[in-house]
């Protein structure tokens, strides 16, 4: 396989730094070379691109309050003037001529246009008849990492201290909960370990079964751009299937499906026989702990796993990796005995520093969550994590997604910052937000396909989906689409453009998109990235967060929301850093975050984080500890867990013929 420079792949997935002019504009770049700007250029205003979690720069050119054409931000951080063709043509989305610009409410079957106050009339209407006949419960919100902090922020403080209900989720639960989940049981905490900067760093890349190239290929032309500068550089990619990654890698190697976690406990193991460990990291910075093994599959109604860690020893973690000799791995994976080794080796180097990279294939499985912990288990054993360069990092695909479902309280077990479960989050949430404590739910709700499953027995009976299109998204849709449509069922859908979702829906509210209004985005590497309001949204289009508070303040919740439409922003990210004010988790001020290309939070004194956990970088971390603190447990350690390798739920047969990885 003969490796593809970053100019020929830039090439191939139409990415490059200049700019992208949308259909109705007839002007290029001042970024293109020998091209004269007209009089009228546009005015060039900053902010994320929110296609993605990646969290990209752009540059929105807006010519008579239109935006008309885009370019890669060069003081972006995260992308350095790059953008995707995803990015380009993001802006393109804004002008739809079947943008929902009126509120709809279905009468004798059909969505017929009401006015606004009307429409929320009837949503308040509906939640408080919903309660009374039903109580709290019987009502839902389900949104998604395509919010803004705002957006978030909002439906936690609604649901969870106005209504007092934990039924609150995203999709987020669906594609990166286990990845939430991974660094939760690990580290004790959410939130990236490191950050882009350490592909600028890394001697080997490791990708597990991630199309980094066509999936997030900025991310992907930073690795390139360190291999070219730096011949040694090796990129590497285990996977199920060949795609464009693997073309441009220097060794592509293949396994089998929903093996990634024996292969990576088969790495640990070579670690270990071949003494490669970092014996000293782990004596200083490591716990070795059991969990549960009787999980299912995540069918059962319910589906919260109560993890209750068993302390384990190092002799007993050895004993565990002998089942997963890279002879026995190898029959599981297909990947050859000889590349098993060949892996573990790269990991073992002391000369090399190395970062990982997964994606959706690995957070997706059955048991994400274990085999997001076995890949943090490599980093630790060899003591290669936190620091420049040596990192592991779980990619996930929105553009809130170091933020709002993680630390928002978007997820039914969550408050911001805390967890529903702990009477010290609780307080601190009911102080904040002004409500008895005592309306606060300590008991989590069941997660989102339940939520569905509630809905469709008629346990839920009011739910608004916002930011996300269930009805084309979930599995097992016509039966969910037939409890959607079931009678007694109330959906408020708040929406930009006709969806599945908004044709089974009782309201329709128009959704101000992107920088129709103003907002913040955190992204993967947890960067706090503004943007301003550019263009006014069409029609009656508002805010997903406005429409929330629209309906709340006519559900005698007026209080919990003082806000004014204009300075609502300001208000928000001032309550919401009121529970962070400790330094493992605080965060940028406003008015700087106006002023720059994104801030990576723990924001302590001026200075951002880009490694959680080390010592020399992270302002929490106490020397005392050595030089990480896990301060993310109580034992101040990561946690080595002991997952084993289980059979996958289904494999494909003659009727279901494909893995979807
Ligand atoms: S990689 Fe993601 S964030 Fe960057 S431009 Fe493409 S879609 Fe947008």
């Amino acid at each position: 396989m003969t490796p593809v420079d970053r100019r020929t792949f830039l090439k191939g997935v139409g990415i490059a730094s200049v700019a992208s002019v949308t259909s109705t504009a007839a002007f290029a770049s001042a970024a293109a070379p020998g091209v004269v700007l007209p009089a009228n250029a546009p005015t060039w205003k900053r902010t994320p691109c929110r296609l993605c979690g990646v969290g990209c720069g752009l540059l929105v050119g807006i010519e008579g309050g239109r935006a008309v054409a885009v370019k890669g931000d060069p003081d972006s951080p995260v992308s350095k003037g790059l953008a995707c063709v995803k990015g380009y043509n993001s802006v393109q989305a804004l002008y739809g001529r079947d943008r929902i610009r009126q509120a709809m409410v279905r009468r004798d079957g059909k969505l017929v246009p009401a006015p606004m106050h009307e429409a929320y009339d009837l949503v308040a209407q509906q939640i408080k008849e919903t309660i009374r006949l039903h109580g709290k419960d019987s009502v839902a919100m389900y949104g998604s990492a395509q919010w803004t902090i705002a957006d978030s922020y909002v439906a936690s403080k609604l649901f969870k201290g106005g209504l007092g209900t934990n039924n609150l989720d995203t999709s987020a639960r669906l594609y990166a909960g286990s990845a939430s989940a991974g660094l939760r049981s690990s580290f004790g905490l959410d939130g990236a370990l490191g950050c882009y900067e350490d592909m600028d760093h890394a001697d080997t890349f490791v990708l597990w079964d991630i199309n980094l190239a066509e999936t997030d290929p900025v991310l992907f032309s930073r690795m390139l751009a360190r291999r070219r500068a730096n011949p040694a550089v090796r990129i590497v990619t285990v996977s199920t299937r060949t795609a464009r990654t693997e073309y441009a890698a220097d060794q592509a190697l293949l396994c089998a499906p929903h093996s990634t976690l024996a292969i990576a406990n088969a790495i640990c193991g070579e670690l270990v026989a071949r003494e490669w460990v970092n014996r000293d990291f782990l004596d200083r910075h490591v716990a070795f702990k059991r969990g549960k093994t009787d999980i299912g599959n995540g069918a059962a109604d319910g589906g919260l796993i109560l993890e209750n860690p068993i302390n384990a020893t190092w002799s007993e973690y050895v004993a565990f990796l002998t089942d997963f000799t890279p002879d026995q791995v190898q029959a599981v994976s297909g990947l050859s005995v000889a590349n098993i080794r060949w892996l573990a080796s790269l990991y073992g180097d002391p000369m090399r520093r190395v970062m990982s990279v997964w994606g959706r294939s690995v957070n997706q499985d059955v048991r994400g969550t274990w085999t997001n912990n076995a890949l943090y288990n490599i980093h630790l054993l060899v003591g290669k994590l936190a620091a420049p360069g040596n990192g592991a990092f779980a990619i996930t695909g929105q553009p809130s997604n170091g933020g709002a479902p993680h630390d928002a309280g978007t997820l039914t077990g969550t408050l911001p910052r805390g967890r529903v479960e702990d009477e010290a989050d609780r307080r601190r949430a009911a102080e904040i937000w002004g409500v008895p404590v005592e309306r606060l739910d300590p008991t989590p709700s069941a997660p989102l396909l339940s939520m569905f499953r509630q809905l469709e027995r008629g346990d839920i009976r009011f739910l608004w989906i916002q930011a996300t299109d269930p009805m084309m998204s979930l599995p097992n849709l016509d039966r969910y689409r037939r409890a959607a449509a079931r009678t007694g069922a109330f959906v408020v859908v708040s929406e930009a453009y006709a969806t599945p979702t908004t044709d089974v829906a009782d309201v329709v509210l128009p959704a101000a998109m992107w920088f129709e209004r103003e907002g913040i985005f955190i992204n993967v590497e947890r960067r706090a990235q503004y943007f301003q309001q550019m263009v006014v949204p069409p029609g009656d289009a508002t805010s997903d967060a406005w429409q929330m508070i629209e309906v709340a303040r006519r559900l005698d919740l007026a209080s919990l929301f003082p806000y004014e439409p204009r300075s609502h922003l300001d208000v928000v990210w001032d309550e919401y850093s009121r529970f962070h004010t400790d330094s493992a988790s605080s965060l940028p001020p406003l008015a700087e975050l106006r002023a720059q290309a994104g801030l990576q939070w723990p924001y302590v004194d001026g200075h951002e984080t880009r490694w959680r956990y080390s010592a020399e970088h992270d302002p929490a971390a106490d020397s005392a500890h050595g030089a990480f603190d896990f301060y993310g447990h109580d034992d101040h350690r990561a946690w080595i867990w002991l997952r084993p390798q289980e059979p996958a739920a289904e494999v494909p047969d003659r009727t279901y013929p494909f893995w979807l990885t």
